[in-house]
């Protein structure tokens, strides 16, 4: 072994989980090998940075870690050691810069991945890093790890082997959870996979949908209990609503449905003014003035705004200005079911933390390490789910380390 006294490490999954394992593992003098079943390295990762890559976010860190919900606890320690300013210094390192959008998100000043990923890999390669694309790890032979490569099937024996093979979502990046079964089957807890960060389907009519799909609906706020609102906006699709705001609620939206078969997103159409205002404003419009007319001279809202409310309300209210002002500041959109999982951001659901002991190695199969999206966390979208992949694949690293010395 070329490195100083280090053990041979194999890692599956080159996402940002693994590769983050990888860098620790082998900055500290381990012999690292990454298994990666498709045919290049983070997929995931560089398709996030299309739509602008959210790397971490910088609210204060008594919120941020505050995001993962009931695994709070749990990633609290990992997250302390690798923090939203350590991930900006990681990529500054990387020569990415970052910067501090309007919303507290960070992005790269480039907003994409690919640099970032390109000097990421370049430097894993001079720390002696071994990437292997196209090798699939396809189940356990004994305590033995079958791996399938373009020439045949090997195994791996190893004293510990760490997994980061991502959640659920967008399987044909990689991720498709085909190992849920290998690792249920040797009694490891996992948490179904559930969609996170996902649009919902909702009933609309032919007429509706035909108009408005792909129409973005601006400036309202979005709750589900009518406490929770949040300020933002989300489009109009073909199957239902997507987009940040939607995303944002998405967690409580899925338990709702699943639990009662029920949900709805209540929309504020105009959260600048008061029921009161539009309620008198609205009384005062001609009667036999157009509903759209209606609706621009006395409330302000026109196109999708306008679509929406007819297309959710009963005529009645329509015609009623003081129903109309209250469906205007409460107008909930009802919803059918989540879009599938292969559609969404991220995954709820995986390893539990009951799984897990504090070094993040299966409880049930000593040796084997895990990191990532594969564990059962959810977090909003804001760079929340990168930095825990961050944090828990260097946790789970230096857990090995820690586990390898005893
Ligand atoms: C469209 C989109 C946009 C996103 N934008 C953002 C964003 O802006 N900010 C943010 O924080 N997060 C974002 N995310 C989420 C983020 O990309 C993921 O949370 C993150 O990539 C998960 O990292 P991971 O390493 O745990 O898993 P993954 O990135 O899924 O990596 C797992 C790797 O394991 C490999 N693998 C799986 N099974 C096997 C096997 N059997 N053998 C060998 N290899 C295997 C996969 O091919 C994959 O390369 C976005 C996600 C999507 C889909």
């Amino acid at each position: 072994m070329e490195n100083t006294g280090g053990k041979r490490i194999p890692i599956i999954g080159g996402g940002p989980a693994g590769l983050m394992a990888a860098e620790v593992l082998s900055r500290n003098g381990h012999a690292v090998t990454v298994y990666e079943a498709m045919p290049t390295v983070a997929r995931k990762f560089l398709l996030a940075g299309k739509s602008g890559l959210n790397i971490t976010h910088s609210e204060d860190f008594s919120r941020f870690s505050t995001r993962y919900g009931a695994a709070n606890d749990w990633l609290r320690t990992s997250l302390d050691a690798f923090t939203p300013d350590d991930v900006r210094a990681w990529a500054t390192g990387l020569g990415t810069e970052t910067f501090v959008g309007s919303s507290g998100r960070v992005f790269p000043t480039t907003m994409k991945a690919s640099p970032l990923l390109r000097a990421w890999v370049a430097r894993l390669r001079e720390q002696g890093v071994e990437i292997l694309t196209r090798h699939r790890w396809t189940g356990f032979d004994g305590d033995a790890l079958l791996i399938e490569t373009p020439d045949g099937t090997k195994t791996i024996e190893a004293d510990a082997v760490l997994l980061a093979l991502g959640g659920a979502s967008w399987p044909r990046l990689g991720s498709d959870a085909a190992w849920l079964p290998w690792l249920r089957d040797r009694g490891v807890e996992i948490a179904d996979f559930a969609p996170a960060n996902c649009g919902f389907d909702v009933a609309w009519s032919e007429h509706f949908r035909e108009r408005n799909a792909g129409a973005p609906v601006k400036s309202v706020t979005a709750s589900v209990t009518g406490n929770d609102a949040l300020p933002g906006e989300f489009v109009i699709s073909r199957h239902g609503i997507e987009g940040s705001l939607v995303y944002a609620h998405a967690g409580t939206l899925r338990e709702h449905l699943s639990e009662t078969r029920k949900a709805a997103l209540l929309l504020d159409l105009m959260p600048g003014r008061s029921l009161e205002r539009l309620t008198n404003d609205l009384s005062r419009q001609d009667r036999k003035a157009s509903f759209s007319n209606r609706m621009r001279k006395g409330a302000g809202i026109d196109g999708v705004k306008t679509a929406l409310l007819r297309e959710l309300s009963a005529p009645d209210v329509l015609n009623d200005p003081q129903k109309l002002a209250a469906r205007i500041k409460a107008l909930p959109i009802p919803l059918v079911a989540p879009r599938p999982i292969a559609e969404a951001i991220s995954s709820a659901g995986g390893i539990r933390h009951d799984a897990v002991d504090d070094n993040f190695m299966l409880r049930r199969l000593p040796g084997l390490f895990v990191a990532g999206e594969m564990l059962d966390w959810e977090a909003p979208t804001g760079g929340y789910l990168l930095t825990a992949c961050f944090a828990t694949g260097q946790a789970a690293a230096l857990g090995m380390q820690a586990w390898l010395a005893q």
